[in-house]
């Protein structure tokens, strides 16, 4: 081959790999950590025991806040997470489903109800393997190896039974207690002490050393359980995001000893912030004293019910078109003395379809920080209470969640002011080469590298 031929081909073969380069994923093994209640906090400020998630801010990507959806409670949150789409899509409206005859306290548990594609079905689209653990509705989710967060009403929440009963494949919970996390049980995997956090980092260390699937999703709950009881400073909330800490070092060692260090990826993020509070409202006594419901655990014969989700409560009328009951409760709502109208907002249904929330709510009431709505039907309009809570409007620094970024395909050291929940699904996309459309997520592409 004479010189002047050889260069052409030179050309061709340079356009070929590079038309390769750009069909490879940036990451082979996508880690998405949802830290229940994680605030951005945790990792900027200098107080926190999280050295693993101060390495992820200096050496990828960290935000200053991510602003949630409303409610900002776990599972519409989680939900968002892992679709890119607001509630009013996805279908996961509130942790539970308003029932017309009482709440009988069941869960939006089953994957079967979520209404959009989620990252699992476009990861398995793509012939890649999933894992999930402990994440919010995924009881009968079509996910590889998956122990799902669910629990039996008439058993107790720390029952181990409902996981075996609907983990995949069948026997998986048992491979992984031989071979790493010894026998669950109410006193080895228990929500009110800081083991269950320890195994479930074991578990998703464990698939992903064994089984490496591309995509892992997990959730840990001890740092919303603690707030909600000690508040947003409690000395647990210091020792329950050590042990989030460590969960991550965990999953950060199987990398290494499967040698796919560098071509894993760990997104750390959350569902909500928090809020300290000190005072509830009670509004469904007003329905009660307007003849919309009665003090009855069922309702009795109502017309009007106020669905409350974490701190805040959503108005639900029996027949949606019932224009007259609005107006009564608009009305009831108006007289108020300012001392009371002064500690909430009505979310009007317009704001509602902005923000995406339940399209069948026809208002919703937002306390101002420190005070929670609550559920009761009689007693005195407000009533005392403690510890943090969440689930309010998503437009203040308070509520907003964190998100971090490190390992393949990440920049590094770089900083985003603010993102929303529903921009997560598009970076995990992205890393893995999903093509994963979603209506309210974009990707910032500065998160990301051009090539690995
Ligand atoms: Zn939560």
């Amino acid at each position: 081959m004479k010189k002047n031929q050889i260069l052409p081909f030179l050309f061709l073969f340079a356009v070929a790999s590079s038309t390769f380069a750009q069909d490879k994923s940036l990451s082979e093994h996508v880690i998405l950590i949802s830290v229940d209640g994680f605030r951005p906090e945790f990792y900027l400020e200098s107080q926190w025991p999280v050295p693993n998630m101060k390495k992820m801010v200096e050496q990828g990507v960290s935000s200053k806040g991510v602003r949630g959806i409303f409610p900002s409670v776990t599972y519409p949150s989680h939900t968002t997470l892992i679709t890119g789409a607001f509630p009013n899509e996805h279908g996961i409206y509130y942790n539970n489903p308003f029932e017309e005859k009482g709440q009988t306290g069941r869960w939006f548990w089953e994957y079967e109800l979520i209404k959009t594609k989620t990252l699992w079905t476009a990861v398995k689209e793509n012939k890649k393997t999933t894992a999930s653990f402990l994440w919010p509705v995924t009881v009968g989710a079509d996910i590889d190896y998956n122990i799902p967060e669910y629990w039996y009403l008439e058993g107790d929440y720390g029952n181990i039974k409902p996981m075996r009963d609907f983990e995949n494949p069948k026997g998986f919970l048992q491979e992984m207690e031989t071979e790493v996390l010894g026998k669950l049980n109410k006193s080895t995997f228990n929500g009110d002490y800081l083991n269950r956090e320890d195994r479930i980092g074991e578990m998703a260390a464990y698939t992903l050393e064994k089984y490496k699937p591309n995509f892992i999703s997990i959730h840990l709950f001890a740092v919303d359980h603690f707030q909600h009881e000690q508040g947003k400073e409690g000395e647990k909330v210091y020792t329950s995001i050590a042990a989030v800490d460590r969960a991550i070092g965990k999953i950060m060692e199987a990398s290494k000893r499967a040698g796919i260090e560098d071509k894993t990826t760990f997104i750390i993020t959350g569902d909500h912030g928090f809020v300290d509070i000190h005072s509830a409202i009670n509004p469904n006594i007003w329905l009660v004293e307007l003849g919309l419901m009665e003090d009855k655990e069922d309702r009795g014969n109502w017309k009007a019910a106020f669905h409350t989700s974490g701190a805040s409560a959503f108005l639900i009328l029996k027949d949606k078109n019932d224009i007259e009951t609005l107006k009564m409760v608009q009305r009831k709502i108006e007289l108020l003395p300012n001392s009371i109208k002064k500690l909430f907002r009505v979310v009007e249904r317009a704001e509602l379809d902005k923000i995406g929330a339940d399209p069948s709510a026809a208002l919703a009431l937002n306390p101002i920080p420190g005070v929670s709505m609550s559920s009761n039907s009689n007693g005195a309009i407000l009533s005392p209470k403690k510890g943090g809570t969440h689930g309010y409007f998503p437009d203040f620094q308070q509520i907003e969640t964190g998100f971090l970024a490190f390992g393949a395909g990440i920049s590094k050291g770089k900083k985003i002011d603010k993102m929303g929940l529903e921009d997560i699904a598009p970076v995990v996309s992205k890393l893995l080469n999903l093509n994963f459309q979603t209506k309210e997520g974009i990707l910032y592409p500065g998160i990301v590298t051009e090539k690995k």
